[in-house]
């Protein structure tokens, strides 16, 4: 029997003949019956593990290839009410250790592949759980007659993950049974997943964007997912080009065109690099999977998508314009651009998606800034504020740290009906009006988009009185040629309080000046960016660097990014 929980019962009813999980190297194939004929026998070897004992609210841990064993594991922790913490296995020992330790799991599983690092991660540990190396969770399972619904209800289990650590140490987020499933139904609402759909899995699963967006929530709509991890650009455009390819082997040509991927902008950056790299004939198919007639959809969020990114993949796609969309582990997804290709602005992230509430509050004066305000009366800037979130997509909780999620809660105000709390992001954002934007049938993509200025406790610079936004600077920065990275901080300085500093990769293209751009100065920076920022937005400082170092998400940590470039 399994619980009667949306995810459970939809993957029940999706056919139980087509592909819910692909293994992109051997093209092996998983449907959805033996899916749930093998959640069913995960669900029992985890009880006999557990020896009888209730598992409801206990967190176990897991050690798992991106594979089917991955999603039975996750899916069979799930329906024992439990917490499924997903540990990343491209994570030091040590990472992996606070993790397991932090979230206080009562098993760790793994599977043969990570037999000797889960026995390193448990070496040492004075508060590790039990270790448990399976060859399979679901081992043993035979063909069940029919799966029942129990009548009991998930509401201790869930999910735990780690935020990306870009501004502090990892927090542990509980995500819950019915969080997910708003989640999921939001995107299904707004980027209607559907069967025909077959996503291209290239991120890691212990991260929001890898766990729900690209593995749960088409689980939930009945598409296949195919794992192509760890990314690799060359295994993507040979897979992206298999069925487009006439001299292709019988099973390469028949594997289905890829119909959503899901990523990050460093990712795209590295697909657009090695694209001119590949044969003609590869280079012709992968233009043709790529097409928005094949491609139905791309997708860049986790970090701001540049904007010189964005527009090669437009032209080498022949107009396929990347869906750009904010969120965070905390939330879920928030904001997102629209599924038509006007309602996708360079620079945006879109509007809330269907269940989300947002406000922007003025972080100076604490009020909420009304929708129709986006200029300040008096000095016709933009109007920029904290965005807030509200709804059934919001976690639970921080694991174990109650001020923290205490902290980031904000009550309503009195002449709000509606008495939930206000969940702060630390995003600062403003919002603008786009002619022609917003015009589609997708109902929730109306009014004003939201653009991202950055983290209120990184990005917002405060250059005298004036406050100044890093991305915005580091969008002007990527649009030079002879720019392929950069992140902009704020220095302390004794006269304005803050100035702004730009650390930056160079790259091959554009006039480098003298030596191939060895002397690149601040002024040759100011010098180029001239007529795109005003004098106060103008970095002052800037450092070339071989390469900014950034997490599994792709981001940069800038506060550790300033001590070792700035010391
Ligand atoms: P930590 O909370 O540990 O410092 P993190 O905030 O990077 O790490 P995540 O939850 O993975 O952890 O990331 C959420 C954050 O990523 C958001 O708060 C926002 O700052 C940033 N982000 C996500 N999407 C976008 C986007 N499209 N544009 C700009 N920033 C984005
Ligand atoms: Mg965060």
């Amino acid at each position: 029997t399994l619980p009667p929980t949306p995810i459970f019962e939809a993957i029940a009813n999706h056919d139980p003949t087509s592909s819910a999980i692909i293994h992109g190297a051997s093209g092996r194939k998983f449907s959805y019956g033996s899916l749930l004929h093998d959640i069913v026998a995960g669900r029992d070897r985890l009880s006999a593990l557990a020896e009888g004992r209730p598992l409801s609210g206990e967190r176990i841990a897991f050690l798992a290839e991106n594979s089917y064993d991955y999603v039975v594991t996750f899916l069979s922790i799930l329906s024992h009410d439990a917490i499924a913490v997903p540990l990343a296995h491209s994570h030091p020992i040590l990472e992996l250790r606070y993790i397991l330790e932090n979230s206080e799991a009562s098993l760790f599983l793994s599977t043969e592949k990570f037999r000797e690092k889960a026995k390193e991660v448990v070496k040492d540990g004075r508060h590790t759980p039990k270790l448990k190396i399976l060859s399979k969770v679901y081992q043993g399972a035979e063909e069940r007659e029919a799966i029942r619904f129990n009548s009991g209800t998930l509401e201790n289990g869930g999910l735990m993950l780690y935020t990306s650590g870009t501004t502090n140490r990892p927090k542990g987020v509980v995500l819950s049974m019915s969080n997910m499933t708003a989640q999921a139904r939001s995107l299904v609402a707004a980027w209607k997943y559907s069967p025909s759909d077959l996503l291209l899995h290239v991120l890691p699963l212990h991260h929001i964007h890898g766990t729900i967006n690209a593995l749960f929530v088409p689980l939930m709509a009945g598409s296949a997912i195919e794992f192509a991890y760890p990314f690799n650009p060359d295994t993507v455009w040979k897979r992206l080009a298999m069925p487009f390819l006439p001299s292709s082997s019988p099973s390469d040509a028949q594997r289905r065109p890829v119909t959503f991927l899901t990523a990050v902008p460093t990712i795209y950056n590295r697909l657009l690099a090695t694209h001119p790299t590949l044969p003609p004939k590869l280079q012709s198919a992968t233009r043709k999977a790529i097409s928005p007639k094949h491609l139905r959809l791309n997708i860049s969020g986790s970090a701001a998508l540049p904007t010189p990114i964005k527009q090669a993949w437009t032209s080498l796609s022949g107009g396929n314009v990347l869906l750009e969309r904010y969120g965070m582990t905390e939330v879920g997804m928030a904001l997102s651009c629209g599924l038509a290709f006007g309602d996708r602005v360079d620079g945006s992230v879109g509007w809330p998606l269907p269940g989300v509430d947002v406000r922007l509050v003025d972080t100076e004066t604490n009020t909420i800034i009304p929708s129709s305000e986006e200029f300040h009366k008096d000095t016709g800037k933009p109007r920029e504020g904290e965005i807030q979130l509200r709804g059934p997509t919001i976690f639970r909780e921080y694991f174990r740290n109650p001020t923290a999620t205490v902290k980031e809660f904000v009550d309503p105000d009195d002449k709000d009906t509606n008495r939930e709390k206000w969940f702060k992001t630390g995003d600062i954002a403003v919002r603008r009006s786009i002619p022609g934007a917003g015009q589609s049938d997708q109902p929730w993509a109306r009014g004003p988009m939201y653009f991202i200025l950055g983290r209120l406790s990184v990005d917002i610079i405060k250059v005298g009185g004036e406050k100044v936004s890093a991305l915005e600077i580091e969008r002007e920065l990527l649009s030079l040629p002879e720019i392929s990275e950069a992140a902009v901080v704020g220095l302390p300085d004794e006269k304005w309080g803050q100035k702004v500093a730009a650390v930056i990769v160079l790259s091959q293209k554009g006039n480098l000046g003298k030596e191939g751009g060895k002397d690149w100065g601040i002024m040759d920076l100011r010098r180029a960016l001239k007529n795109r920022l005003a004098m106060h937005k103008m970095p002052v400082e800037v450092r070339v660097v071989q390469s900014i170092p950034r997490n599994a998400m792709g981001k940069i940590n800038k506060k550790v990014l300033v001590k070792d470039v700035f010391g």
